[in-house]
């Protein structure tokens, strides 16, 4: 059977080329539990790691040095038995797969009543069996989101898009404070924002 594993790993590299860095046993179930609804994520979750190397502030420079933030990417691999996300998009549109099966990103929440995603479905408090969650490598104080990043996302967006079947983004891209506003501020972008980028960079 061909898992959305294999179709992420296809989709990822035709979209990201070589912008995907495939951290190894990124295919291997980590919570022996595979995704809850017919073996594919409903959403892309969008969070902020509320850290990042300092930031060039030379316009051309679209982010940090490559290596900079390597310290938060292998926090987000190895910080639990399983890693914090399935994807960290570095500040240099760099996108490191941690995982394509459930992982421990969304933590407490509800899309119960949520415009858009209550229709998903996702009972109370399980969302991480639901939807893979991409860390955007940022200080999270405002929106500092590289302009590299925003590309990066609209692709990995894309991917998920093809590799889960999905028919569009609208109900496809909550930020994490969707899901748990009262704990979460992240990401600092409205949701429209998230879906521009997806509908704009492919
Ligand atoms: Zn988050």
């Amino acid at each position: 059977m061909t898992t959305f594993a294999d179709h992420l790993d296809t989709a990822l590299t035709e979209r990201l080329g070589d912008k995907v860095v495939f951290i190894p046993g990124w295919e291997r179930k980590r919570r022996a539990i595979s995704w809850r609804r017919k073996g594919k994520p409903v959403a892309l979750m969008v969070h902020h790691t509320a850290g990042a190397a300092t930031t060039s502030r030379n316009p051309n420079n679209p982010g940090n040095q490559k290596g900079a933030n390597a310290g938060i990417i292998n926090f987000v691999q190895n910080h639990y038995e399983v890693p914090a996300a399935n994807f960290t998009l570095d500040r240099d549109a760099t996108v490191y797969v941690h995982s394509a099966w459930p992982v421990w990103h969304a933590g407490r929440g509800s899309f119960k009543g949520v415009k858009r995603f209550a229709r998903l479905n996702i009972p109370d408090d399980q969302a991480n069996d639901f939807c893979v969650g991409v860390e955007v490598v940022s200080k999270g104080l405002k929106r500092d989101f590289t302009q590299a990043q925003k590309v990066s996302l609209g692709k990995l967006a894309n991917a998920c898009k093809d590799a889960a079947g999905w028919q569009g983004f609208y109900m496809r891209l909550p930020n994490h404070r969707t899901w748990a506003p009262r704990r979460k501020v992240d990401s600092r972008y409205s949701l429209k924002a998230l879906r521009r980028w997806a509908a704009r960079y492919k």
